[in-house]
């Protein structure tokens, strides 16, 4: 059973220190999935009481009119010592340049985090929209919005919206790293599958784990394939990142990006696994006759999607089936127009 200690999320601009020292923020984000939660740990650097922020915010003046208001009231006016992103998304990396700016603490994050905010914030290595159009057009995308191509073309990129530059210098955190925050350790470790090497940090001494993206109380995380690597297999990643929290005790306070702080970590992770396998299990069931990804939108999602929505289901679609794909379950072909088919390998259900 989940268990959720604090009835209510902290309101704009106010806070809940959750433990001693650390403290659970908000900042609003102009999508259906309309917050982020973001902490503050309280630090000391050559001897001077400040602040470690984990997470930033969408790159909005509404966040940023928020980050001076938490400035002044939660933070005091004291200074900040240091900024961890956990991974790329604009929701966590937005504000990472402007504080850093502001502040002139320095960007801690994981190589591959850094270099992938700076290529999607560039359209390269891979990241423009165009490399990921082509990928859900091979996937059949057009089957079920023939005007999708055509509507790609005149969206301005995501990313940029949501991020207003990133640091060009950073400090960064491996698998293992332990980081002393004020008085605590935390161990750094990576997942995947969510984003190329994602960051969550764990103290074991009080049992706190900022989970990130990789573990959600209520929503389950997007797992996608993009145009940068289009035979991937996320969902295995992503997936076998679960290994990383087997050792953790299950009533570890949970610190997720979405949702409120929870405790229950492995009845969630079940939970999550077995969400996954329904999934596999219902797609496996259609692929009596071959399909392409967007002829399966509607087993795996229930809910009639906008265009926005449709890029991630799809991504997400690509990504279940790449798992049963890459697992010898299904098979995989082209038809005339090039778009990918996977059907049920002989014998196997
Ligand atoms: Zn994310």
């Amino acid at each position: 059973m989940l268990t959720y200690p604090y009835e209510n999320p902290p309101a704009d601009g106010e806070s809940i220190e959750v433990a001693p020292g650390v403290f659970w923020i908000r900042m609003p984000l102009p999508f259906a999935l309309d917050h982020i939660n973001l902490w503050l740990l309280r630090d000391v650097k050559d001897g001077i009481v400040g602040w470690t922020i984990v997470d930033t915010g969408y790159g909005s003046a509404e966040t940023r009119a928020l980050w001076e208001r938490h400035f002044v009231e939660t933070m005091q006016s004291q200074p900040v010592h240091r900024i961890i992103v956990t991974h790329y998304h604009p929701d966590h990396v937005g504000c990472a340049n402007w504080l850093h700016e502001r502040t002139g603490a320095p960007l801690w994050m994981t190589a591959t985090e850094f270099m992938s905010a700076h290529a999607a914030a560039d359209d390269a290595a891979g990241f423009d929209r165009d490399n990921s159009a082509k990928l859900f057009v091979s996937h059949g995308i057009a089957r079920v919005r023939p005007d999708f191509a055509a509507a790609q073309a005149t969206r301005t990129a995501a990313f940029k919206r949501g991020v207003a530059g990133v640091p060009r210098q950073y400090h960064r955190m491996m698998d293992g790293d332990d980081i002393e925050i004020g008085r605590r350790q935390w161990r750094v470790s990576t997942v995947f599958g969510h984003a190329p090497e994602h960051a969550v940090l764990f103290c074991a001494a009080d049992k706190l784990l900022i989970s990130g993206d990789q573990v959600l109380p209520r929503i389950s995380t997007n797992v996608g394939v993009w145009g940068n690597q289009p035979e991937a297999n996320p969902l295995k990643q992503f997936l076998d990142s679960f290994d990383k929290f087997s050792a953790m005790p299950d009533d570890t306070l949970i610190l997720p990006s979405h949702g409120r702080v929870f405790r229950g970590l492995h009845t969630r992770i079940a939970e999550l696994k077995q969400h996954h396998q329904d999934r596999l299990a219902d797609l496996l069931a259609a692929l009596a006759e071959p399909k392409a990804a967007a002829d399966v939108l509607g087993v795996l999602f229930k809910r009639s999607l906008d265009d926005h929505q449709l890029v991630f289901a799809i991504g997400e679609a690509i990504a279940h089936l790449h798992y049963l794909w890459h697992r010898g379950t299904a098979t995989r072909a082209q038809d005339r127009e090039g778009v990918y088919l996977f059907q049920r390998a002989a014998g196997k259900l």
